[in-house]
């Protein structure tokens, strides 16, 4: 019935990164090493992430017309991810300009270009792709307006998920689609405000409360805990030796997001997106540290 497993709305930034002894102060040139450009954006990674483990997956997203939209058009078609919702045009493609020293301590600085240029005309250009799919995933590095529309325009019978990231927040009818709400320690803080509690149980409870149906809180080598508005579950991480954490959140929330869509419950999706999340730190990088559904093993 639905052509699509998991709609990603999202954004797509071509990743910069360069190796520095130490990074600049005000004022300073230094001198690193090589260049490495990687397709990145939470969106494109979501979209990715499911697409490699087999969810039929499309993205809604902007690029630029130019060669980093090219870099992340290549990537999403060679895992697998239908493109048809990625737009070209009206900015630079977004990047992020990536300084990490030995230590692994890194500065960031993000152009969202084309990423801010997804407006609510785009969503409601989309009414096909979103009717076409199971379950819809947004994140926050596309303007908020944009995330409304989508929550707005959501099909009866699709199920939405949200990681509001980076975090900000959230207006009551973005907060009650919200099936689950996504978050780790940093952005419950955020969401909940001054209302936040000691703990990850404290967070959960303290964002049903603010409407979502069910809500995720992950908590990195710790693993996950859920709550689907009746109670609470732990969900146990996958030890691992962790190479690098980035974009370990985007995969376990695309595999969450399309283990939900697959009639999953909450706390085996969230099991099965652990191990994913697990898989995706023992590489390096983001996309291209995502696994396989050969690599995770049955849902
Ligand atoms: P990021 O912003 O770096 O992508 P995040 O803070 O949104 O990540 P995390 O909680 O770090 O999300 O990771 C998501 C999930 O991935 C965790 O809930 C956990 O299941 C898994 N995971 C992350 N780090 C590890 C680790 N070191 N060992 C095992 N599993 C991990």
């Amino acid at each position: 019935m639905y052509d699509y497993d998991l709609l990603v709305v999202g954004s797509a930034n071509a990743d910069l990164v360069i190796g520095v002894e130490r990074r600049p102060a005000a004022g300073e040139t230094v001198l690193g090493g090589d260049l490495s450009t990687h397709p990145g954006g939470k969106g494109a990674n979501q979209a990715v992430a499911a697409a490699r483990l087999g969810a039929r997956t499309a993205l809604l997203a902007r690029v630029g017309d130019d060669g980093h939209g090219r870099l992340l058009l290549d990537s999403l078609r060679s895992a697998g991810v239908d493109p048809s919702g990625v737009l070209e045009g009206g900015a630079p493609t977004g990047v992020a300009l990536i300084t990490v020293d030995p230590s692994g301590d890194n500065s960031i600085v993000v152009s969202p270009g084309a990423n801010a240029r997804l407006t609510p005309a785009d969503v409601r250009a989309a009414e096909g792709l979103l009717r076409a799919s199971r379950v819809v995933s947004a994140q926050l590095e596309i303007p908020l307006e944009t995330v409304v529309e989508v929550v707005r325009n959501l099909p009866s019978g699709t199920r939405f998920v949200l990681n509001p990231s980076p975090p900000r927040s959230l207006p009551a009818e973005v907060l009650a689609a919200c099936d689950p709400l996504i978050v780790n320690e940093h952005e419950a803080r955020v969401v909940l405000g001054e209302a936040a509690g000691a703990d990850p149980e404290d967070w959960a409870r303290g964002l049903l409360a603010m409407g979502p149906r069910s809500v995720v809180v992950t908590l990195g080598a710790e693993g996950a805990l859920v709550h689907d508005g009746s109670g609470a579950a732990r969900v146990a991480s996958v030890k691992v030796d962790a190479v690098d954490t980035t974009g370990a959140g985007d995969a376990f929330t695309a595999a969450l997001a399309w283990r939900l869509g697959a009639g999953a419950g909450l706390a085996r999706a969230a099991g099965y997106a652990a191990r994913v999340g697990a898989a995706a730190v023992t590489k390096a990088g983001a996309q291209e540290s995502y696994p396989t559904a050969e690599e995770v093993g049955q849902p």
